[in-house]
């Protein structure tokens, strides 16, 4: 496997692939490899020939006081695991290629609606560096399919609206959360945790599936089924951000008698603030 660090080289291999008539799949990561992101791999490889994945931990995407700074970077380890998983080459720009006349000197794309509620709201700007960066990766690969997980249920909506709005011809390929054995979704900020926390962790996936429960069984009272969640959360040492019910498609609150439900959830565990989301048809 090979590693690049400029748009340059990155183009050159690209065109070669190209060239020789090869399907090339794009997988964007910000790094610290777990076996989520490795999931994005192999399901990239079962829809291309051809594996790119990139690392960037990208600056516009995190609010002022966030954790850019302490976010996790493991070139080496991650470099191993793509190796290992079939990764034909690996993209880790630093901020000044993806960025050479700074943060405030870039154009940037911004997706109305999808990006509104939930961590759009709870971290202004954050999607619009998500899909800033998205944006620039797809123009930078052209891949055919760029895979994402349905971790980031929110963040999945945004780019297949881009996608669609753009008029990216990329197909855009969800894979389904990997989790701990507990039920925890894999992250890198799971890193974060002392061992008691990520005992407590496992409370979201938790109150998600029995919120879930209630939703398959019919009931449409969401106001009571986020509040019972939150203070379930709240009684397990989270602090919680929201725990919202809503459209699968819009992200919408969800209206009584809907099928496609989703649950959004973020919460703070210490400094940590942890995602995860659970779909329901019904
Ligand atoms: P990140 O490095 O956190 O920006 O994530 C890169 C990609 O991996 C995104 O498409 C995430 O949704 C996906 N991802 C992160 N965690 C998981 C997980 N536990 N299962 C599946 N996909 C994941």
């Amino acid at each position: 496997m090979r590693t690049v660090h400029t748009i340059k080289e990155l183009r050159a291999f690209v065109r070669s692939q190209r060239s020789r008539g090869k399907r090339i799949a794009l997988v964007p990561t910000m790094g610290n490899l777990h076996e989520g992101h490795i999931a994005l791999v192999h399901e990239a490889s079962n829809l291309a020939d051809v594996v790119i994945t990139s690392i960037f931990v990208n600056p516009m995407q995190f609010g002022a006081h966030e954790d850019l700074d302490a976010y996790p970077r493991t070139l080496a380890e991650d470099q191993d695991k793509l190796q290992a998983a079939g990764n034909a080459l690996l993209f880790a720009p630093t901020a000044n290629e993806v960025y050479p006349h700074g943060l405030g000197d870039q154009t940037r794309v911004a997706v109305p609606n999808v990006s509104e509620g939930q961590c759009g709201a709870s971290r202004p700007g954050h999607f619009e560096g998500v899909a800033t960066v998205v944006t620039m990766l797809f123009n930078m690969v052209q891949p055919d399919v760029a895979v994402f997980g349905e971790k980031d249920f929110q963040q999945l909506a945004v780019i297949r609206k881009l996608t669609t709005d753009l008029c990216f011809p990329i197909d855009v390929i969800g894979v389904p959360t990997v989790r701990e054995d507990s039920g925890l979704a894999k992250s890198s900020r799971n890193g974060y945790l002392s061992n008691d926390q990520r005992q407590q962790a496992s409370a979201l996936y938790r109150e998600l599936k029995v919120a879930g429960e209630s939703l398959a069984a019919g009931s449409d009272d969401f106001a009571h089924i986020s509040e019972r969640a939150t203070a379930a959360l709240a009684a397990a040492g989270f602090r919680p951000d929201y725990f919202n019910i809503v459209n699968s498609l819009t992200l919408k609150p969800a209206s009584p008698g809907e099928s496609e439900l989703t649950i959004l959830a973020a919460a703070f565990l210490g400094t940590t603030r942890l995602i995860d989301n659970l779909s329901v048809t019904r």
